[in-house]
């Protein structure tokens, strides 16, 4: 069986992190065929567009995609060419698992999911400014919309993915106490839906400011987190600082008929071209894919072959204190999928 998935590489350090990413999979003898596109500042100056339509159709055909981080141009009226591409695919979980693989970091048993609502929230771009007193900029207006549609299923798929996962508990992070509507809607459908869960899942709700703090105090408490879009933002950031950082945080996009698997940082333009980036995020990302594709075994054996890199052998970049190159890390990773 081969898998046909389109690649995009990226900007900056893109390139240098998808090449140790595919050194991994390919480690794992399951055949591929990639089917490579560009997108961001890299297409912008091939073709004049930041998200060519030859990229949006590889990805409409293969419905999976691996991705590099894609730079957003500033100025000219460009919208964010990630949140482009999870409007058009209606990626409408964005999932962010994070689990301390070092140890003797701040925390030793963080082991958390957290799944950002994708589509909606503060995010649709519906701002104005509105005059007061003849001050154009009196007042900033900007509209959040939580609809049932988008609510059900991103909580829905919080709950299969702990059933699918063997976890115990989802929690539903809100501001339910002032943003009555919104986060209120997001709460009681989250009541609704933990229901049928019932003697499988768990379910408890937390207010962000609560959660955030409870995040960094006990985090072994968390398990599966499901959350409107800016606090899972917010949140899954915090997550990755508490095991670590950036550099080893994965993401997966989800919709019903497309996925796209990626880093969480972005292009790293002050270390792009010297070959020190660490591509552990995207090696991660590479088995969440992988998972995805119903290839469980695969993917335990890239995150078992990455920490033992890291902890046993002692492999590392320099974001994690070692001195291995990117291409580096990406074969010794590769040498021990089994
Ligand atoms: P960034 O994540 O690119 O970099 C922040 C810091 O983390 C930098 O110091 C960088 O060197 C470091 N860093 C990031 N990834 C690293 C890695 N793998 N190994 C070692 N160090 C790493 O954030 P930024 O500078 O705010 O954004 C740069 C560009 O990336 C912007 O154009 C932004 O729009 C884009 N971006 C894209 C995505 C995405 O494609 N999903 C996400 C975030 C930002």
């Amino acid at each position: 069986m081969t898998y046909t998935i389109t690649l995009l590489p990226g900007d900056g350090i893109g390139p240098e992190i998808t090449d140790a990413a595919l050194a991994v999979l390919h480690a794992t003898g399951i055949d591929f065929a990639w089917d490579r596109q560009i997108g961001g500042m890299e297409a912008l100056d091939a073709v004049g567009d930041p998200l060519p339509a030859a990229t949006l159709d590889s990805i409409r055909t293969t419905k999976i995609a691996l991705k590099g981080p894609l730079a957003t141009p500033v100025g000219g009226g460009f919208r964010s060419v990630n949140v482009a591409l999870r409007k058009e695919f209606e990626l409408f979980a964005n999932v962010r698992p994070a689990k301390t693989l070092v140890p003797g970091g701040r925390f030793d048993h963080v082991d958390i999911v957290l799944v950002r609502e994708n589509l909606e929230g503060l995010y649709i771009g519906q701002e104005r400014w509105v005059e007061v007193d003849g001050d154009p900029h009196g007042r900033a207006e900007s509209v959040a919309v939580v609809s049932r549609k988008n609510s059900e299923r991103v909580i829905r798929y919080a709950f299969d993915y702990a059933v699918r996962h063997g976890r115990k508990k989802v929690s539903l992070v809100h501001k339910a106490n002032i943003l009555k509507f919104t986060t209120g809607l997001f709460l009681e459908i989250g009541r609704e839906i933990a229901k049928e869960y019932e003697g499988r899942v768990a379910f408890n709700d937390l207010i962000v400011d609560n959660a955030a703090m409870q995040l960094v105090l006990k985090p072994e408490q968390f398990d599966v987190i499901v959350t409107t879009n800016l606090f899972g933002d917010i949140l899954s950031d915090e997550i990755s600082g508490l095991v670590g950082g950036l550099g080893l945080a994965p993401g997966g996009n989800i919709g019903t008929h497309s996925a796209i698997f990626e880093a969480v940082h972005g292009s790293a333009p002050d270390i792009a071209g010297q070959g020190i980036a660490n591509p552990s995020a995207l090696i991660l990302a590479s088995a969440m894919m992988l998972d995805h594709l119903g290839e469980d075994e695969a993917a335990l054996s890239i995150r078992r072959a990455l920490i033992a890199t890291i902890v046993a052998d002692e492999v590392r970049t320099r974001d994690l204190g070692g001195t291995a190159s990117t291409s580096e890390f990406g074969h010794a990773v590769a040498r021990r999928v089994v």
